[in-house]
């Protein structure tokens, strides 16, 4: 049982360590940087400390081997104690042969008998002598024992008589030095590791913490709770995620209230045409079925609500069909002023019945490419808006204006206007001006957006200008194009 309990608890460690986390990751990042760095740090001690230290070493001799040619020269009666000193100071081996006489300072650490650098010495003066240089030197490493060591000669002169200066320096670091260099590259390879471990821990730490607070505030977001904010405070990136993700947010929160509320109106809407069908068909049904009269009056209340209905469900159905980009336009190259006109001649109808003075205002024709039938849409959109929310002032301009390569229509009306701070929001899905609701005016406040929709296909700009009991103006601009060579040459028929 015990057994059991142990295995699982080791699993589930097992499972814990996610190799793609980010504190994984860092935590793995700069062990690696610390061990690469470590191991350089050796490799560097082990194979180059030698040849690094030979090189300076060689350097520093010669140069103390032209300070002592100088004093020489200038004092050979102090000189006796400057290569004294020189010579236990920097741990060589200094010889001068006279004509008659041979001095010795031996410094070297090791103590070694003056008689085996006789060899070296005897080797690098003969060579002097045969050279023409002022002097000369060598590395020499043979198996003498003695390990590796510069071996220098020169002339030095005092008055007439040529002497000879030869240095002997060991080229090893002292054994002392070395295990200290060792040791502290022990500890500094110690503090390297628990350093990087400990800046990896604080790093992934640091990185972390707003990406577990944003994640904590999606969860509480997917969980419904739509007041949740997202803190990305720690980092440029984070933070504009955070920006991102509260701009969603909010967005999902409007849209889940814009839904609420049309299904409220909707529900409402549906239902009022479908009482009106169902009284006016039993009405036909009890009482008007044999009057003709009657019957066709009822008659058509119900066809018209049916139209509402079919109106209403049609807009759903392009709403949804253009958030799923699931809308195919017939693009062909048209004259929007025609198009524009058939929409004012068809808003004629209701003009006279219902007591509107709409004026058409045309410019030049003006081609443009686009899907005709949905620009035709846009423009009776703008109309029965206008139609709908002019209240008692029932004059109503539709205007066309041409410029270079550009033509703008407008639907201007002067009834009751939207609100400055509603305008920015009546493109959007299922949104309804506070003032229909006091009015009681219906909608689905799905028609603009349904405008968007296309204009944004058509790559159209568009806007509103509107005043709050003043009126409003709803444009659109398009790029016009050639008049296509087709139509020219039917008018030439023509
Ligand atoms: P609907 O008219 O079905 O409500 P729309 O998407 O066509 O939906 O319009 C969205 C909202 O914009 C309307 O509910 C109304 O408040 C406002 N609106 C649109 N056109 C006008 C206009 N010409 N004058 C004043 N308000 C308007």
């Amino acid at each position: 049982m015990a057994d059991h309990t142990g295995k699982r608890a080791s699993k589930r460690a097992v499972r814990r360590i996610d190799t793609s986390s980010i504190k994984t990751t860092t935590l793995l990042s700069f062990v690696i940087f610390a061990l690469f760095l470590v191991m350089v740090l050796w490799g560097l001690s082990n194979f180059f400390l030698s040849s690094f230290y030979e090189r300076a070493r060689s350097q520093e001799v010669i140069r103390t081997a032209e300070t002592l040619e100088a004093q020489f020269s200038q004092d050979s009666v102090s000189f006796g104690s400057l290569a004294l000193q020189t010579a236990s100071s920097n741990n060589i081996y200094i010889r001068i042969d006279t004509p008659d006489e041979r001095f010795i300072f031996d410094g070297t650490r090791e103590a070694q008998d003056s008689d085996a650098f006789e060899a070296d010495v005897s080797r690098i003066e003969t060579k002097l002598v045969f050279s023409t240089a002022e002097n000369v030197s060598e590395t020499r490493r043979d198996n003498s024992g003695m390990g590796t060591r510069l071996v220098y000669a020169s002339f030095i002169t005092s008055g007439s008589t040529d002497n000879i200066l030869c240095i002997i320096a060991p080229l090893y670091p002292d054994p002392v030095t070395v295990r200290i260099l060792r040791d502290m590259l022990i500890y500094i390879s110690f503090i390297v590791l628990i350093v990087s471990l400990l800046l990896a821990f604080a790093l992934s730490v640091r990185l972390t913490s707003p990406i577990e607070k944003l994640t904590r505030s999606a969860t509480e977001l997917s969980n419904g709770n739509h007041d949740v904010y997202f803190d990305g405070a720690g980092f440029t990136e984070t933070k504009e995620l955070a920006r991102a993700l509260n701009k969603a947010s909010y967005e999902m929160e409007k849209t889940d209230f814009y839904q609420r509320e049309i299904i409220a109106n909707v529900s409402h809407d549906l239902k009022t045409p479908l009482t009106m069908i169902r009284s006016y068909a039993e009405k036909i049904m009890d009482i008007t079925g044999d009057n003709p009269e009657k019957r066709n009056a009822d008659l058509n209340v119900i066809i018209s609500e049916t139209e509402h209905l079919n109106k209403m469900v049609t807009d759903m159905l392009s709403v949804s069909n253009l958030q799923s980009n699931n809308i195919e336009l017939h693009m062909e190259t048209f004259d929007l002023v025609q198009a524009a006109r058939s929409v004012y001649e068809s808003s004629l109808a209701l003009a006279s019945s219902e007591g509107f003075d709409i004026q058409f205002h045309p410019c030049r024709p003006a081609y443009v490419v686009g899907d005709r039938t949905r620009m035709t849409q846009v423009m009776t959109n703008f109309v029965s808006n206008a139609v709908k929310y002019s209240g008692d002032n029932k004059f109503i301009d539709l205007r066309l204006s041409k410029s270079s390569k550009k033509v703008t229509f407008h639907c201007i009306d002067h009834g009751m206007g939207i609100p400055a701070e509603e305008i920015g929001h009546v493109w959007d899905k299922y949104y309804r001006t506070s003032a229909n609701h006091e009015r009681g005016i219906e909608g689905t406040g799905l028609g603009l957006s349904i405008v968007k929709g296309i204009l944004n296909l058509h790559g159209a700009k568009y806007g509103v200008e509107s005043e709050e009991g003043k009126g409003s103006d709803f444009w659109f601009e398009m790029d016009t194009v050639r008049k296509p060579a087709a139509e020219e040459t039917e008018k030439k028929d023509g």
